[in-house]
């Protein structure tokens, strides 16, 4: 456990997710003094820190557990906190208090752990929203990497990283109606088997076969809300995802399509995919009523092209399996297929990904998605890890190079990227894609820059307003209780779009 005591209630989860950012594997608590008094914690060592704005000061003290100490303070302006999200790149952003304390903590604690973090200082704000804003604005790119250097610590890679798929989100958002559309998730929260790392919405398919009906009924219910409530808007995109949207059976999958095309005109969509994540779920009969349904774009997921690493994340597919169910999604006719793989999983090292990633290359696929391994509160992965420690066996930093290598290699250059609290490394995860086939639902959520309704268990709607602001409302997780609330779900977002 490390320790961090603050002189007043402010800046708790920034402070959490830097220090946690350099030390993933530790547990972080962040209190105020007050608080400290009556919590009896053991820790490693304690960072104590002082803030007064009101002075333009902010002070620290490591104190590590020899009694040994390491004190810093900085200088800052005595103005409101900025949000770290809202930058518009002037140089005051720099003074905030909050971008100055977490400036302070980012050098003396990789002075403590003796190097960089590859995003520097940056947490809580996607790394391209800063590069994105500032193109808005008219920036040029010296400025626009400067600040993402000075103000965050940003690596140049990374750097160069978010600004190029910043230039390209654009490029490909300049050429959609965002801002009169809108895009529909629907979410199928049922999976072959529970995968080790999983923390998403997902029920193993076996217990809930007999209620799969009655899920779509409600699917249905909430297509007609939609229907109306966004009668004359457009459709950009819609994503069918999960759990494993391929567990329906192709009637079921037939039936709600259908449906959703009957009610809701999706003639300028850009986009219809469906994740067929799952290898063990997919058989020609679904791939080919999703084809006749107009679906064009699927994700057929490996992970890893280790058989011995699946079966240690409890995938229950072999590589041979994905291989056959992604040779058969070219012979139905899909010309635009996403791979996912995940980087840091257990006891993968980095000739494992030079493996998966020559596997990969001999398929071809119009798209690829690097995620670096991220321990959720929750999963089994966490507790597996309780009980069996860490067990990365190579640097995800180093697989990532190598899984770059191999993207540029099979034609794929990076289109969108994310990062996600406790990511393994510290690092992202990538889409790369051929030119013209960058998932479009990808980059219109990443870049909140359109509402999306969500239908279904444990979904989440948000609706983006013209000014950028965002609120969101989220669907129950529990498959009973969400069927059984189906009305309430739907009023919730009668509210949120009235
Ligand atoms: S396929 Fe995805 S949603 Fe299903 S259990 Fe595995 S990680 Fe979770």
């Amino acid at each position: 456990m490390i320790q961090v005591i603050l002189n007043k209630d402010k800046f708790k989860y920034d402070i959490h997710s830097l220090v946690k950012a350099f030390y993933p594997k530790e547990d972080v608590s962040v209190l105020t003094a007050k608080e400290a008094k009556d919590k009896e914690q053991e820790y490693i060592f304690k960072i104590e820190i002082n803030l007064e704005e009101e002075k333009g000061l902010i002070s620290m003290k490591i104190i590590h557990g020899d009694g040994s100490k390491v004190s810093a303070s900085t200088e800052c302006s005595d103005g409101e906190t900025e949000s770290s999200g809202s930058t518009n790149g002037s140089a005051a952003s720099l003074s905030t208090p909050k971008n100055a304390l977490k400036q302070m903590m980012y050098r003396e604690l990789s002075k403590e752990i003796g190097h960089d973090l590859p995003w520097g200082s940056l947490t809580g704000i996607r790394p391209t929203r800063i590069p994105m804003q500032m193109l808005e604005a008219g920036k040029e790119e010296k400025e626009i990497k400067a600040y993402m250097q000075d103000t965050f610590f940003v690596s140049d890679e990374k750097t160069d990283l978010a600004y190029d798929i910043a230039l390209r989100e654009k490029k490909i958002l300049d050429d959609i109606n965002y801002e009169n559309g809108y895009s529909i998730y629907l979410g199928i929260p049922f999976c072959p088997t529970t995968c080790l790392y999983c923390s998403f919405t997902s029920f193993p398919i076996v217990t809930w076969k007999k209620k799969v009906d009655s899920y779509i009924d409600c699917l249905l219910k909430e297509i007609d809300y939609v229907a109306d409530a966004f009668k004359g808007k457009v459709v950009n995109s819609v994503y069918i995802g999960g759990g494993t949207p391929t567990t329906l059976e192709p009637e079921q999958m037939t039936r709600l399509i259908t449906y959703l095309r009957e009610k809701i005109d999706i003639s300028e969509c850009r986009e219809f995919t469906v994740e067929s994540g799952r290898p063990d779920s997919i058989t020609r009969e679904k791939l080919h009523a999703m084809r006749e349904c107009g679906v064009d774009r699927i994700s057929v997921n490996p992970q890893t092209m280790s058989d011995e690493t699946l079966k240690r994340i409890g995938r229950q597919h072999t590589v041979g399996q994905f291989v056959d169910a992604y040779n058969m999604a070219r012979e139905e006719g899909f010309d635009n297929i996403n791979m996912d793989i995940i980087l840091g999983l257990p006891g993968e090292t980095e000739e494992d990904v030079k493996h998966t990633m020559h596997e990969i290359e001999k398929l071809g696929p119009d798209d690829l998605t690097v995620h670096s391994l991220s321990v959720k509160r929750g999963s089994r992965l966490a507790e597996h890890i309780r009980n069996n420690g860490f067990f990365v066996a190579g640097d995800t930093g180093r697989m990532m190079k190598i899984a770059k290598e191999g993207a540029s290699k099979m034609g794929l250059t990076p289109y969108y990227l994310y990062r996600q609290k406790n990511i393994s490394g510290n690092l992202e995860n990538t889409g790369y894609a051929r030119e013209g086939k960058a998932g479009i639902y990808n980059i219109l959520m990443m870049e909140e820059v359109q509402s999306i309704v969500a239908l279904g268990a444990g979904t989440v709607t948000k609706r983006v307003y013209g000014d950028g602001r965002i609120e969101r409302c989220d669907n129950v997780k529990d498959v009973t209780l969400y069927m059984n609330s189906i009305d309430d779900m739907i009023d919730r977002k009668r509210r949120l779009f009235s």
